[in-house]
């Protein structure tokens, strides 16, 4: 990486990242998915590579966790405080509201190397809601406190953001802040926009405008208004709304030059216009992982040692041809220590009927992994149970599945209830198929690292990127998946393509992957020759350090 495009930050001008979601459970902060271990990636990743950075996010004082009851999905809510977490209590902010008493917030510091994190806490902060279409006063006070109370509260620290980010639209109120802050200190309204604008980035991790969640001016005029301080920017927002309606993106769209998509296909895909009618233009900056978290670490010292990434995790300019030397054996023996662990894990957890599994050392693996929504599609792989029960029967195997179902998504409980019946009427597959609630992070990475075979079947053209397939190449794995999200930015993916025409189609193509990844396993010159493949394609995709370059060169211009 180079190194100069640093000069354009400092530890009182650290880059900063507003998100809604951090997805951190060793700082206290437990996420709901991808948007929050991004976000907390990015962290780590600029703490690994000496970055000032800052990223802005509530503290909810409810940590939901999902349990399973009597056949049935449950959440439960765990209290949590940011000084359970060292966080350092640094001040308070206001929350105006209309016709009620304002709300106190509390603001707490965390700083980890080069990096921080700035935590809003109010005890009836609630949770963090998980559903895709929130309008609810709620939200919007959640919003509103991160946006109004991170961006003061930074200022107050002393803190100037240099490149500022907006991790999803949730975060607009920040840049709204800034502007009011900025016409308060005596720039025009004119000027303080284009200021804005230079400096901030909208990064859009949802594929359509009109599902964005949206609030109307009654919303606005109790939580929103009352925290500006210049009668210019209220005016400039009033002039915002479209049938006493607004959707937050405009608010970013209005503010910002920058705007990135998550994968090359989601900017392509994306259909978002600007209020004046034009359509949006995306960069694409495709998500990367934090690399030294989700990767056994015995496989990263092997990258480091054969030449293949850099001491930043960057992939070197051999990293191709050095791939080439990963053995049969070295794959084998990491897959061995990777199998460990993920029992390692599976012992401290149950799965769906409450027992305890130990998955044996020579049987396959294959996993789901990924929250239980309709479009990741998790019941394909149970669209035929004879077919699958004929694989794990012919191979070995064990199919392991988790991801939480969405509180109030009725049609998804009872599609998972369907898959558990299915899964019950039969005694082999009673012994082999486990759904494992909760899914988290420790989870996630258990299975990235000890399992064979990843199953990623999102409908395509519905992935904005996803990483979790990253955590999977990353960790010497096979995998199966339809061409979406970031597994499309590589030209003729060289993975165990599900292709078709119709969902029939699709299901047969899945199972015949499955069949090949079994085949696959059995030899070891064609498993180190798929998975070579694999790395060659996508190591660069996948490096968290790769996104954050490609992030600092968006901002710079460099
Ligand atoms: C990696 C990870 C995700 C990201 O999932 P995608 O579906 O690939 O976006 C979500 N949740 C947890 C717990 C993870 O570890």
């Amino acid at each position: 990486m180079n190194r100069k495009i640093l000069r354009h930050m400092s530890p009182r001008r650290p880059y900063t990242y507003f998100t809604m979601e951090i997805y951190d459970k060793a700082n206290g902060i437990r996420g709901a998915g991808g948007l929050g271990v991004l976000a907390a990636d990015t962290r780590r990743v600029a703490e690994d590579l000496d970055i000032p950075l800052i990223t802005i996010t509530p503290f909810y004082p409810k940590e939901v966790h999902q349990v399973f009851k009597d056949d049935q999905s449950l959440m439960e809510i765990k209290n949590i405080k940011p000084s359970d977490f060292d966080f350092r209590h640094v001040g308070y902010e206001m929350i105006n509201i209309a016709g009620s008493e304002p709300r106190k917030l509390s603001l707490y510091l965390k700083e980890l190397g080069s990096t921080k994190i700035l935590s809003i806490f109010e005890e009836d902060l609630g949770t963090l809601y998980v559903s895709e279409n929130n309008n609810s006063d709620e939200r919007l006070f959640q919003n509103v406190a991160n946006g109004f109370g991170g961006y003061r509260g930074m200022r107050k620290l002393g803190l100037k953001p240099s490149a500022m980010q907006l991790n999803e639209s949730a975060t607009a109120f920040a840049a709204l802040a800034r502007v009011d802050n900025l016409v308060k200190k005596g720039k025009t309204l004119a000027k303080a926009i284009q200021y804005i604008k230079r400096y901030t980035l909208y990064t859009n991790h949802t594929l359509v405008q009109f599902a964005e969640s949206e609030f109307d001016l009654q919303q606005f005029e109790k939580y929103v208004f009352p925290n500006l301080t210049t009668p210019e920017v209220k005016t400039w927002l009033r002039g915002l709304f479209r049938d006493n309606r607004m959707r937050l993106n405009t608010i970013c769209l209005e503010l910002t030059n920058m705007r990135s998509g998550v994968s090359k296909l989601h900017t392509r895909v994306a259909d978002y216009h600007e209020l004046s009618g034009k359509k949006v233009n995306f960069r694409a900056i495709t998500n990367g992982i934090h690399l030294p978290t989700w990767i056994h670490p015995r496989i990263l010292n092997l990258y480091l040692d054969k030449e293949i990434l850099e001491d930043d995790h960057l992939p070197t300019w051999r990293y191709k041809r050095n791939i080439k030397k990963l053995t049969p054996g070295e794959i084998r023996k990491l897959k061995q220590k990777g199998r460990a662990e993920l029992n390692r894990v599976l012992k401290k957890r149950q799965n769906h009927l409450g027992q305890t599994i130990k998955i044996p050392e020579d049987a396959v693996v294959f996993d789901f992994k990924r929250r239980f929504v309709d479009y990741k599609r998790p019941d394909l792989p149970f669209s035929d149970v004879e077919k699958l029960k004929t694989i794990l029967q012919e191979y070995n195997a064990y199919y392991l599945f988790t991801g939480r179902v969405f509180e109030g998504d009725t049609v998804m409980a009872g599609r998972l209830h369907d898959v558990l019946d299915k899964v019950a009427a039969d005694d082999f597959l009673r012994e082999r198929v486990h759904y494992l609630p909760d899914y988290d992070e420790e989870l996630g990475r258990a299975l990235a690292i000890g399992s064979d075979v990843a199953i990623n079947v999102p409908i395509v053209g519905l992935e904005a990127c996803g990483t979790s397939f990253m955590k999977d190449i990353g960790n010497l794995k096979l995998l199966i998946s339809t061409i979406d999200g970031g597994v499309a930015d590589i030209r003729l993916a060289p993975i165990l393509q599900v292709t078709g025409q119709t969902e029939e189609e699709e299901i047969q193509s899945l199972y015949d992957k499955m069949n090949r990844a079994g085949e696959i396993l059995r030899s070891d010159g064609v498993l180190a020759s798929q998975i070579h493949k694999q790395l060659r394609g996508y190591l660069p995709v996948i490096c968290g350090s790769r996104m954050m370059d490609d992030y600092l060169r968006y901002f710079f211009k460099n």
